[in-house]
């Protein structure tokens, strides 16, 4: 692929586990790469750097929005794209009104999406830039940053561990596949209700979200099941952030939050506030795993 840039750049901030907050414990998964121009001169334009179509886009932040204490809008104006073999590149931090492109919108390599900005939870002008495989887990961005090397297939990709009951819906007969995805042959097809333990999730066609079953038989669409009793989450648990969580205002979960663990700092009735230095929205505990 092309390089998102459209100069030379440096990175300022790996692919790794970092000490984001300085509190001296490498405690932070940067699950993109941090690019400044290596001119250091703005602005600088960014391009796609691939064929694909806008997935989705922000461009309503404010460049006043800005600084690491930020904990809403974190991510500030940014743009995902996807290409035609599944996979997602994220920009990040946006320039305000600078977003060249809308949701659904069709790019080529090379096309302007945007200027580098400053936007989110973000200590200085830089590209946030990610890449998603097809089933949207993050892979390190830098060796294909204008290298014409192909993307891992999605046979490498690191699983997101879960580990939750569900049960099929009455009436239901649901189709176990060998894959996340109805493009997957059929493995098996289960009825009457059966209670099925998870331990993966994906993004697959056909479904919203679909889950790995813990005795290997293969994947279901967990959209036709409901999750067995909420999990007992308690102050201090280590907890995951369920794939298509919604927070109480209502806003968006940014992909990284699905990362990562977290630690239950408080509870008020079923709102748990996770690690309040990265996360203050609260999230229900049914959308939260134990792990
Ligand atoms: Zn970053």
């Amino acid at each position: 692929m092309i390089s998102p840039m459209s100069k030379a750049y440096k990175v300022t901030s790996a692919y790794s586990w970092r000490d984001l907050y300085g509190s001296g414990v490498k405690d932070d998964f940067h699950n993109g790469i941090d690019l400044v121009p290596q001119d250091g001169k703005h602005p600088c334009d960014l391009f796609a750097a691939d064929d694909g179509t806008v997935t989705d886009v922000r461009s309503n932040v404010p460049d006043s929005h800005t600084g690491l204490k930020v904990t809403t809008m974190v991510t500030g104006n940014y743009v995902n794209i996807r290409t035609k073999e599944g996979y997602t590149l994220i920009y990040r931090h946006l320039k305000a009104n600078s977003v060249a492109v809308k949701l659904g919108q069709q790019v080529k390599a090379g096309e302007l999406i945007g200027v580098m900005g400053s936007t989110g939870q973000s200590s200085g002008a830089h590209l946030h830039y990610e890449i998603r495989n097809p089933q949207y887990q993050s892979i390190n961005p830098a060796p294909y940053i204008g290298n014409d090397v192909p993307l891992p297939g999605s046979s490498v990709s690191t699983p997101l561990p879960v580990h939750y009951d569900v049960r099929v819906n009455a009436g239901t007969t649901l189709n176990v596949r060998s894959g996340a995805g109805t493009g997957f042959p059929k493995v098996t097809e289960l009825k009457n209700s059966p209670t099925l333990t998870i331990v993966e999730e994906s993004d697959g066609a056909g479904a919203k979200l679909w889950g790995k079953l813990a005795d290997g038989r293969g994947w279901v669409a967990l959209d036709y099941t409901t999750r067995v009793a909420a999990a007992q989450v308690r102050v201090g648990s280590r907890v995951r952030v369920n794939r298509g969580a919604k927070t109480y205002t209502g806003g968006g979960v940014a992909a990284w939050v699905y990362d990562r663990t977290y630690t239950v700092d408080s509870l008020t009735g079923d709102r748990a506030v996770l690690d309040s230095r990265g996360l203050c929205t609260p999230f229900n505990v049914k959308e939260l795993a134990l792990v």
